[in-house]
């Protein structure tokens, strides 16, 4: 089974960088499954292309035993060997895990950033066929092309198989590419090989938490993904709620029915966030807002909503996300008066740009700590020391708090790099602010400890 990525960046030869795999090598790497090759079948400056072969062991794959086939034969006579198949997910995963991570110490701007890329698997098992592709990998950002492979093309009679060929093109990073993959081969697939953990719930959101959270098939994906194990399916998607993102919201508005229904007696917290930053941006008067690592674009929408606002600014690092706050946003229906209200553009916040400045208050919200500390300074450079709004507003979570989540081990997020307690924000807020030229306040968000203290923690900063 065999999937390629190909780009034309110039120079496209820094693929191997991005990929952490030498362009002029061939590379193995031992599967508990079979073995895994990376090669370039073409590597010049103008477009270059990995490969990666998967060369699957049946009489391995049987020795796992963690399979239980329909009937004994299966364990040697199925499509593994040939079709892009979720081994070919954990493969990619293991194999490409550095790129996986959006880490390139040597092109760490290129890795930050969406490139052109074409990626494609000959024989895909497409469980809903070419639909179901295009269904999944559209809002993502992909021009799709999903061919249906016939049973056998000697007798078209027979009609198509489960397979279709597929070819994905598009600008997107790198890493939230790897990212899909590794989700999405194996939900296409729909038979995943290997038993269903609860640490399959932090594989997902580890992978899918930037995109997954606003897909509008998020909780078709969610529910394959962990093989229809309703229980893990449940807390995998009570989680992506708790995230930065509003995943409630659906892309409709509500219903009549839906809307005259009371409100929730306990409103999650993430809706309490988006109502104290609101509230904070209100106190400062400021009308020009950009919301740093928007995301999905929950709280940009939150912003449109209020007309006080008269200029709104979302940007993220992921072009997938923004593809999917474009459509929450309805960009394309707005009228123009709306239109010229808000801009979304992908950017990362560790180097500085232009398109920062000139705003009376940004917004960082459930954004520090997905940054790797090391990297952190250069933000606080980007934000405070070049874009230097008027206001920045923090947001946090504050893992005092953590013991208050029944069954929560580690942190909030997998793909948070660290958690502050109050101390350490404070610390950190109030270094910043000296340095920077700024005043700094904090606050909690929700409810209140007397130990422990809120489960989200606010800095608000103001240009003195
Ligand atoms: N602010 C949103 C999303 C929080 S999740 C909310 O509260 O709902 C964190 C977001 O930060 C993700 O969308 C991620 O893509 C983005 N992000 C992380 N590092 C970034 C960087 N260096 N530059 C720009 N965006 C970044």
């Amino acid at each position: 089974m065999l999937l390629t990525v190909s780009t034309t960046h110039t120079p496209a030869r820094d693929l191997g960088y991005l990929l952490h795999k030498h362009p002029d090598r061939v590379q193995q790497f031992t599967q508990s499954f079979g073995t895994a090759t990376v090669f370039y079948p073409e590597a010049t400056d103008e477009r270059c292309t990995a490969a990666l072969l998967l060369e699957v062991d049946p009489v391995r794959l049987a020795r796992r035993r963690e399979r239980t086939p329909d009937f004994s034969l299966a364990q040697y006579v199925n499509d593994r060997a040939y079709a892009a198949s979720s081994l070919l997910g954990v493969a990619l995963a293991d194999v490409f895990s550095t790129a996986r991570s959006g880490r390139c110490d040597s092109r760490q701007e290129l890795a930050d950033g969406p490139i052109p890329l074409e990626i494609v698997v000959p024989v895909l098992p497409c469980r809903g066929g070419p639909e179901r592709a295009h269904r999944v990998f559209e809002p993502l950002g992909w021009q799709v092309v999903a061919e249906p492979i016939a049973l056998d093309e000697g007798f078209p009679e027979w009609g198509e198989s489960r397979y279709v060929s597929l070819r994905l093109t598009g600008t997107l990073r790198l890493a939230d590419t790897l990212n899909q993959l590794h989700v999405l081969l194996p939900v296409l697939d729909d038979s995943k090989h290997y038993w269903q953990g609860s640490d399959e719930v932090d594989k997902l959101l580890r992978s899918g938490g930037s995109w997954l959270v606003g897909h509008p098939e998020r909780e078709w994906i969610t529910r394959r993904y962990l093989g229809r194990r309703g229980a893990l399916a449940r807390v995998a998607l009570t989680r992506l709620a708790e995230l930065g993102d509003d995943t409630e919201e659906t892309l409709e508005p509500p219903d009549d029915e839906e809307a005259a229904q009371p409100e929730e007696a306990r409103v999650p917290l993430n809706r309490q966030r988006h109502e104290a930053v609101l509230a904070v941006l209100r106190e400062l008067q400021a009308a020009r807002v950009i919301d740093l690592g928007c995301g999905t674009g929950s709280f940009l929408r939150a912003l449109m909503d209020d007309p006080s606002f008269t200029g709104v600014a979302g940007v993220d690092v992921s072009a997938s996300s923004l593809e999917i706050a474009a459509r929450r946003l309805r960009l394309d229906r707005m009228g123009d008066r709306q239109r010229s209200r808000v801009e979304l553009f992908q950017g990362a916040l560790t180097y500085r740009d232009r398109r920062f400045e000139g705003y009376d208050a940004a917004v960082l919200m459930e954004v520090v700590e997905h940054v790797d500390p090391p990297r952190l300074p250069a933000l606080v450079d980007v934000v405070f020391g070049h874009a230097r709004p008027g206001a920045v507003v923090v947001t946090t979570p504050n893992v005092e708090y953590n013991v208050r989540y029944e069954g929560l081990e580690g942190p909030r997020h997998p793909d948070h790099r660290f958690e502050w307690t109050r101390a350490e924000f404070a610390t950190w807020c109030h270094d910043v602010a000296s340095a920077q030229g700024y005043d700094v306040e904090l606050r909690g968000i929700g409810d209140d400890d007397p130990e422990l203290g809120s489960p989200t923690q606010l800095a608000v900063f103001r240009h003195v």
